[in-house]
């Protein structure tokens, strides 16, 4: 079974470009096959029956979220090891459905979501963004990835559980580890590089892996001509990750000054993951997280807007993030609203198009609209510029979503 692609040409449309944040009036797009072919001035000529009537719409490029899981499932992360693939599988087919109708055509999965999903979505057996993954995060013992509790010893390290992460320690497992995912086809290696908010055992201000673990990974990633993304809190964290070559940054809700000049220097992206906090402290205790899970999570919340202000000032390369769990999946629009705090709206659409797109190295092909690119497109009510609202609260603010040409929904 292959994607059914179709053709369709949308007319009269506002074109969103927002690579120079420009909104062009009256345009047709045609699409063949699932890419852009053609975009241009529309004419008087007659609308034909299956061509769409965008007039009054704006297009946008399909939106990109670069920081999200889609295996997971629940907010207690722990008790996915539990669980069975083929559950956690149709759990995440609602998470994926979600995603697609608030205007997300394209994910980047930094844990969990391995092949297999991937290509559900590709071959169109689940309606869903085409999914970026990187396998299973790479941990050490006690790490962020490793969700055992500290009365537990033995977990279950078969590699269909449908966990985020894999615990190893060591340069020969660490490399055993990278290449393992790269086999299976990781488009990046993701790596626990400090403490975090959802695991139970660690520090947020931990600093995880050695230097010569680290050192392993990324060269097996720039083997295999992949890059390194970096889970890290704190400013020593996010440092240390960026002068070890690690390219993307997440969360980094504690970085500082120093870390400004290292993302310029090192030419790396920071992908800030805001609603993630805000969903947990504002649902955290109802969803069951445990309370030492909340603390940190309030100990980095406010932090999280700062180091973003920080970043944008900087002229720093921002990608869009949500890193969602279970039920708060549906608040994955928020982190336009919550942006908006500091950024300007071109610059936030910028994080989930053009940005987006440099940093999974598929620019021209994603998050732009052009000849040659997917035909992923989001038809909003407004101008997104004028009012983010439309992105922010995509119930109504979203017409329709077409990914690969095809109008989904
Ligand atoms: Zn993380
Ligand atoms: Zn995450």
């Amino acid at each position: 079974m292959t994607t059914p692609t179709k053709d369709l040409t949308i007319r009269h449309v506002s074109a969103v470009h927002p690579a120079d944040a420009t909104v062009i009036a009256d345009q047709r797009i045609r699409i063949v096959t699932g890419r852009i072919t053609d975009i241009g001035a529309d004419d008087n000529t007659p609308i034909l029956p299956g061509e769409f009537d965008g007039t009054g719409a704006f297009a946008l490029p399909g939106l990109i979220d670069c920081h999200v899981h889609v295996n997971a499932v629940t907010a207690s992360l722990g008790a996915v090891a539990d669980m069975s693939p083929a559950y956690v599988t149709a759990q995440a087919a609602g998470i994926l459905r979600g995603m697609l109708a608030r205007g997300f055509t394209t994910v980047r999965d930094v844990g969990g979501a391995d092949f297999g999903i991937a290509a559900a979505v590709d071959d169109g057996l689940l309606p869903g963004p085409r999914i970026i993954f990187g396998g299973k995060a790479l941990s050490q013992t006690g790490g962020h990835g490793d969700l055992r509790p500290a009365g537990r010893d033995v977990h279950d390290l078969h590699y269909a559980l449908p966990v985020l992460g894999r615990v190893c320690d060591g340069i020969a497992e660490v490399r055993r580890a990278a290449r393992d995912e790269i086999r299976r086809g990781a488009s990046h290696i993701k790596i626990m590089i400090s403490g975090g908010c959802a695991s139970p055992t660690d520090r947020v201000d931990s600093l995880q892996f050695s230097d010569e673990e680290l050192t392993a990974i990324v060269a097996e990633a720039h083997a295999a001509n992949i890059y390194c993304a970096g889970h890290a809190y704190t400013a020593a964290a996010v440092n240390r990750g960026l002068r070890f070559g690690v390219r993307t940054i997440e969360h980094g809700n504690l970085l500082d000054d120093t870390s400004i000049e290292l993302f310029l220097a090192h030419d790396a992206f920071y992908v800030p993951t805001l609603a993630t906090y805000v969903a947990q402290v504002e649902d955290g205790q109802t969803l069951g997280l445990d309370p030492g899970q909340l603390t940190k999570i309030r100990s980095v919340v406010d932090d999280g807007f700062r180091a973003l202000a920080l970043a944008d000032g900087a002229g720093v390369k921002i990608a869009f993030g949500t890193d969602l769990l279970g039920e708060m999946h549906e608040r994955q629009s928020e982190e336009f609203a919550l942006r908006a705090k500091v950024q300007s709206p071109q610059a936030i659409v910028r994080s989930a198009t053009t940005t987006a797109a440099e940093l999974l190295r598929r620019a021209g092909e994603l998050g732009v609209l052009a000849e040659g690119a997917y035909g992923d497109i989001v038809l909003t009510r407004a101008n997104p510029y004028d009012d983010l609202g439309v992105l922010a609260r995509p119930d109504t603010g979203v017409l329709a979503v077409i990914k690969s040409g095809v109008l989904t929904g």
